[in-house]
């Protein structure tokens, strides 16, 4: 946790940031120069992006990348936390099941939507049961 960020008011009474490396989290305040403190405290950087950070550099200054965030001199991925923006899950795999009717050649699709719960089947019985044939019925036995 070494980085600090350090507000103080300037002469001018304008609030001024500024962020530094420091080795330890055992920092000692030295307002000499700098008026009287105004805030003192850790910095981390917030990385926001679906991939883990990692710091390099390019031109002698520091980035988290990927998404180029300067930072301190000395930043370690220990003050940087990850954010990981929400994305859609990819969908998951469709369920299908195919069964011959019993009475006929004809081939009954029936499938699972993993991401709605939802079942369908192409049977006729599905009308009749408003979509709990014994195919869905089937299915949703082999499920649990
Ligand atoms: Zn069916």
């Amino acid at each position: 946790m070494p980085i600090i960020e350090f507000s103080n008011l300037n002469k001018y009474g304008n609030l001024r940031t500024r962020r530094f490396y420091h080795p330890t989290s055992n920092f000692g305040i030295n307002p000499k120069g700098l008026g009287p403190t105004v805030i003192v405290k850790l910095h981390k950087y917030k990385h926001k992006h679906i991939l883990p950070p990692c710091i390099a550099h390019f031109n002698g200054k520091p980035y988290i990348m990927p998404g180029w965030q300067e930072v301190v001199e000395g930043t370690t991925l220990n003050d940087v936390i990850h954010i990981k923006p929400k994305v859609k899950v990819s969908r998951s795999k469709t369920v299908e099941v195919k069964t011959k009717s019993s009475s006929s050649d004809i081939i009954y699709t029936t499938k699972y939507y993993p991401d709605s719960d939802k079942y369908y089947c192409d049977c006729p019985g599905t009308w009749r049961t408003r979509g709990n044939c014994k195919h869905i019925k089937q299915m949703r036995n082999d499920k649990k």
